[in-house]
């Protein structure tokens, strides 16, 4: 079993030259085998935790800690965080013009390997094969240019078929539903489920509960003004789909 753990964390970034305070005091933790989602309105720093969390050096850590089975990963440069399993979905995935999907996915499964022990070429393109079909894409995709030119839906799937390659222990999805139809979030709910399992943890940000009818989260986590206000089971999404996020702000009496 692998955990993830985030504790008190306070994270700025600089803008316009004044420092910008945005989690403040998050406090989060996962183990493999366990579906977390993290629902939370707008600016609240949702993307702040996933991109900290994967080492992005524009977001400055002022205190708190990140540990992976116990160990602190502060200091680790994002490709450290790779190899050791870390698995970001971006909320806007990067174009990469001059790389192509396969040999990109190659090289991030290879960079989980040891040096001497590349994936075989026929093994590799066989798992991608059937990947794409589970995900209803074509080999067509995995020739093209990563992303580029890739529909907002195509860039979503895209990314669950490069985790479902890579197989990390821990996969946060930065808003993998924002802009999908009811078919492209089912294939690509279709997906983290076939993931699911002992040696596989995922944290789902959203802002709508819809996701959730497709993939059931363990434990639904709501995030306000840069930190984790309430943690429950799926029924808490249902709570927050039905009576907004105001009426829990009260609730708690946050001044927020
Ligand atoms: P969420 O994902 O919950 O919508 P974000 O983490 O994207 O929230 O943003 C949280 C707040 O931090 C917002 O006010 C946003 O404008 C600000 N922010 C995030 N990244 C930067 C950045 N690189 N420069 C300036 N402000 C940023
Ligand atoms: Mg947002
Ligand atoms: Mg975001």
């Amino acid at each position: 079993m692998s955990t993830l753990e985030v504790k008190d964390l306070y994270v700025s970034v600089q803008d316009n030259n004044e420092e910008k305070q945005i989690l403040k005091g998050l406090n989060l933790k996962m183990s493999t085998g366990e579906i977390h989602a993290i629902m939370g309105p707008n600016g609240t720093g949702k993307s702040t935790l996933s991109s900290t969390i994967m080492g992005d050096a524009k977001y400055h850590i002022n205190s708190g800690d990140i540990l992976l089975n116990g160990e602190s990963i502060l200091d680790w440069p994002v490709d450290q965080r790779a190899r050791a399993g870390l698995f970001l979905a971006m909320q806007y995935p990067a174009e990469i013009p001059g790389v192509t999907n396969a040999e990109f996915v190659k090289a991030a499964v290879n960079a989980r390997r040891p040096k001497n022990d590349p994936v075989p070429m026929g093994e590799f393109m066989k798992e991608l094969q059937s990947t794409l079909k589970t995900l209803d894409m074509t080999m067509e995709m995995a020739g093209r240019y990563l992303n580029q030119g890739f529909s907002g839906g195509e860039k979503k799937r895209n990314e669950i078929m490069q985790m479902m390659m890579i197989k990390p222990s821990f996969a946060i999805l930065d808003e993998i539903d924002s802009g999908l139809d009811i078919d492209a979030l089912k294939v690509v709910s279709r997906g983290v489920n076939l993931m699911r399992g002992d040696n596989f943890g995922a944290l789902l940000i959203t802002h709508y509960q819809r996701l959730l009818n497709y993939i059931e989260p363990d434990f639904v986590h709501v995030m306000m003004g840069g930190k984790i206000v309430k943690t429950g089971d799926a029924s808490l999404a249902k709570r927050l789909e039905n009576e907004g996020y105001a009426k829990l702000r009260d609730e708690l009496g946050l001044d927020i």
